[in-house]
């Protein structure tokens, strides 16, 4: 590093979209969401800032803001440093430590901050995160994880030779990252409050620009959902992947009776069929229904969780989320252990911002863990990328590699001041027009 920047500052701002509008992002549990981001910026002595957040749908972001606000003292004041080390002891804080542990609210605001601290290593370091998380040594990279409850599972011996086995390709799939980037499905056809026209012409879209798979949401209707899931199979043909997302809709009885009842219609994968704790119930619904696979992992608290899931057979889809594990070091071990037990990482996206934070991760992953581009996919939403600096590039239905250094996190500044709630200018208008006579 350029010497160690002195964190001088972290400044947070509750931003918020309304989405709620158009009813883009609806789906079973989620009818209203107004995409938020809890945003974090980190500033230094020398110029260089970080930016995090952690993404949330509206109502709660002041608490998820406040919660960012809590970890002040953790890094104001400090040097950026070995962020192994930072994590560990932001995540192990025995006093805050009680409001999780490891899971919810501050393991939230946990990931943002460590993002944060990212996206400013990866600046000063010159070069986009994939890249310099892909050139790190084996060593380094198990030192950022922690393994406390991991353990039986995976030891750090055995992460390390998970990451060596993959050492000797790395050069040649950096070279086929840039030249033909990650593939991708869209979910934007299948919001549940699209009507049908809409989703038919979605995902003709989806298809001529190159997508080789898309995801329809379901649960809340199970004729509307035969009718839709009908729609999307006949505009996209026999074979085409559609998975089916149900936002953890189901008990574990009706998750199996559900997409049974959708199989003639070939779904891909089922995702979050049930609470995202459950994993034996996850386990239940993936025995009965295979082969169509079960994915899970946007609401999965921890790495603990993970582990148990892949241990018991729960899912065959591994959905990282960016920002609700604690940031890229948790991140980092979820990848190994999806690595150790053979599965496919496809994250999780969307949102504000994920889109931008993730494909960093998948990248990575695909370099110098998983190695390995087969049933891989990210998620892709079209809806909020202008806000950000360094928005995604789809080509073709894949991501470009991002070139510009950082983790793709900083959010313009005028969407910043336009965004904030309750004073930005959309939210002022929202009220104005509220109060107008009927
Ligand atoms: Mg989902």
């Amino acid at each position: 590093m350029n010497g160690r920047p002195l964190i001088t500052g972290l400044e947070t701002h509750d931003i918020r979209f309304p989405t709620s509008r158009d009813l883009d992002g609806s789906d079973a549990m989620n009818p209203d969401p107004d995409y938020s981001a809890a945003y974090v910026v980190l500033r230094t002595d020398g110029g260089a800032e970080g930016h995090g957040f952690a993404f949330t749908i509206g109502r709660g972001n002041d608490v998820q803001t406040a919660a960012i606000k809590a970890l002040e003292p953790f890094i104001v004041g400090r040097r950026l440093d070995d962020l192994g080390a930072l994590y560990k002891e932001m995540v192990h804080d025995s006093q805050l430590r009680w409001l999780g542990p490891e899971k919810g609210v501050m393991h939230m605001a946990i990931s943002a901050v460590v993002n944060a601290l990212w996206d400013l290593k990866a600046k000063i370091e010159g070069k986009p995160l994939w890249l310099l998380l892909s050139e790190m040594s084996p060593e380094e990279i198990v030192s950022l994880v922690d393994f406390r409850y991991l353990s039986d599972a995976m030891t750090p011996d055995e992460a390390l030779e998970i990451l060596k086995r993959a050492e000797p390709g790395r050069a040649e799939r950096i070279t086929r990252l840039r030249a033909g980037g990650f593939p991708a499905y869209t979910t934007s056809p299948g919001w549940l409050g699209y009507d049908d026209d809409k989703l038919r012409r979605l995902c003709k879209e989806a298809i001529d620009q190159g997508f080789t798979q898309i995801k329809l949401k379901v649960g809340a209707d199970l004729e509307d959902d035969r009718r839709r899931m009908r729609i999307a199979r006949e505009v996209c043909g026999p074979g085409f992947r559609i998975a089916i997302d149900a936002n953890q809709r189901w008990d574990v009885g009706s998750a199996i009776a559900w997409v049974n009842a959708l199989r003639e219609f070939e779904p891909y994968w089922v995702e979050e069929p049930t609470s995202p704790d459950d994993v034996l119930g996850h386990a239940t619904i993936a025995r009965a229904l295979s082969p169509i696979k079960v994915a899970t992992g946007e609401h999965v608290q921890n790495r603990v969780i993970f582990k148990q899931m892949l241990q018991a057979g729960s899912l065959s889809v591994v959905q990282i989320d960016a920002a609700r594990v604690g940031g890229v070091n948790e991140n980092i071990a979820i990848l190994l252990l999806a690595a150790k037990f053979g599965k496919p990482v496809c994250p999780h996206a969307g949102g504000v911002g994920l889109c931008e934070l993730v494909q960093h991760l998948a990248m990575f992953d695909f370099v110098a863990v998983g190695g390995s581009l087969e049933d891989r996919v990210i998620e892709y939403v079209d809806h909020l990328h202008e806000h950000f600096v360094d928005p995604v590039v789809i080509e073709n239905g894949r991501y470009c590699a991002p070139t510009a250094p950082g983790f793709s996190a900083a959010m313009r500044p005028e969407s910043i001041a336009d965004h904030t709630f309750p004073g930005g200018s959309v939210w002022i208008a929202d009220a104005t027009t509220a109060l107008e006579p009927l």
